[in-house]
């Protein structure tokens, strides 16, 4: 597609100008097919619009913020109404007691609530907590899970250095004996195990929790009187109205929400049991917008469509439409394609891909056709999308394994991927 003369180019090379690299972070340019908008001009519902007027229907759901649909209706007026009233005042208004109490009313192992904007906030506040609970410095947590951009997390080195990368042990997830491993080399010292719901790591196959696993790491924190910690940012909301690991019969001593839990409005949450109560009261937490009403109205209005409407269950039953849709597809196709993860959060990988170009390939002929979806991220599905939605993109996808098929001897290789993939696989 030659987009040479289009607004999105424009936007990026001025942006090379005044911003570094052109776009930093997940949106940075190297990490997606050279095709893909860098720049969005509107969403509604299921859908994006892009710069140039180009319209998708957007599997990656802003990454996770949209549930409900882009512009949601009711989620918004109640976020404009507060907009209205006011919105980052001296103090909180009632609507942070409102949605803490109805956070700790649907999360399980909740009893209170700290707010915050970023998930980054949650996760590294958790860490915090537990070591203020427990006086000891060590997280052991899984190889390649990713927690957030702050120094102690990020998965990228420029710019950190030893001091904040210390006190970690890594183990691999759902790998008991390298759990336990971990945890004795952190002997007394052990402050908490971070889990994520279920493996989501980038450029690999997903792998729903272990029971066993999740289990033990239980076992584990209470013999040591450490802290569980389940990181429920990006799948929160998406299994299950609770903590995920609720479902395993697990209950987490702190779990971090953001992305979707307003809707895509500016709010993260670190929720806790009585049990780190005090240490929680004891950190200093705060920031210039994190008491701010109307991401709060926004939260309180999405809770209650999780509370009163059947979202969940129609996400998962479009999740596996979408999922079983793809493999007759690619079968038929002849790719090995693999899909993995819970249906509400689906990634698929091509067999013999190792540079990607496959899936760099497949994923620019989705676009083509209006379906943006990613090539090694997991992608979301929100409650906006229909079967129609769905049909179409599986529309989509039989004539890109078509593409993909006429070009499979001659595609390019995917060399600006190298330096994250070599690693990963
Ligand atoms: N934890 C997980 C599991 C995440 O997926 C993310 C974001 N992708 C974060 C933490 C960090 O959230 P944020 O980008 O809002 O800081």
């Amino acid at each position: 597609m030659d987009r040479a003369d289009s607004q999105d180019r424009a936007l990026r090379a001025r942006a090379e100008a005044v911003i570094p690299g052109g776009m930093y972070g997940h949106q940075s340019t190297v990490l997606l097919p050279d095709d893909y908008p860098q720049f969005f001009a509107r969403g509604e519902g299921a859908h994006i619009w892009d710069e140039d007027g180009r319209r998708y229907l957007d599997l990656m759901c802003a990454y996770g913020p949209n549930l409900f649909g882009y512009a949601n209706p009711e989620i918004d007026a109640a976020f404009v109404r507060r907009l209205g009233l006011g919105d980052t005042l001296t103090g909180p208004t009632a609507l942070m007691v409102e949605l803490a109490e109805a956070l700790t009313a649907l999360v399980s192992h909740a009893e209170w609530a700290i707010f915050c904007k970023n998930g980054t906030d949650a996760t590294s506040m958790a860490l915090s907590i537990s070591r203020a609970h427990t006086g000891r410095r060590v997280v052991v947590r899984a190889r390649g899970a990713y927690h957030g951009a702050a120094a102690w997390c990020t998965p990228r080195p420029a710019g950190v250095i030893d001091s904040d990368r210390a006190h970690q042990l890594f183990c691999d997830y759902n790998d008991v004996a390298s759990l336990e491993a971990a945890v004795a080399e952190a002997g007394d010292d052990l402050a908490c195990i971070f889990a994520a719901p279920f493996r989501h790591d980038a450029f690999v196959d997903q792998a729903e929790p272990d029971p066993a696993y999740a289990c033990r790491a239980r076992q584990l924190c209470d013999e040591r009187g450490a802290l569980l910690v389940v990181d429920e940012v990006r799948a929160g909301l998406r299994l299950a109205r609770d903590c995920s690991w609720s479902r395993l019969g697990v209950q987490p001593d702190l779990s971090t929400w953001g992305k979707c839990i307003a809707n895509g409005h500016a709010l993260s949450a670190l929720l806790g049991s009585d049990k780190a109560r005090s240490a929680a009261a004891s950190v200093y937490a705060t920031g210039s917008f994190w008491f701010q009403a109307a991401p709060m109205a926004a939260a309180l209005e999405t809770l209650r469509l999780v509370r009163e409407t059947d979202y969940l269950e129609r996400i998962t039953a479009l999740g596996e439409r979408l999922r079983v849709g793809l493999d007759e597809r690619a079968r038929a196709a002849g790719f090995g394609f693999r899909q993995t993860g819970p249906a509400t959060l689906p990634l698929f990988l091509f067999d013999d891909d190792p540079d990607l170009r496959k899936g760099f390939c497949f994923a620019s002929a989705m676009l083509a056709r209006g379906v943006y979806v990613h090539p090694w991220h997991n992608m979301f599905i929100c409650a906006a999308m229909t079967e129609a939605d769905i049909d179409s993109a599986l529309d989509a996808a039989e004539s890109a394994f078509d593409e993909l098929r006429r070009r499979a001897g001659a595609l390019p290789p995917v060399e600006k991927l190298a330096f994250l993939t070599a690693g990963a696989r």
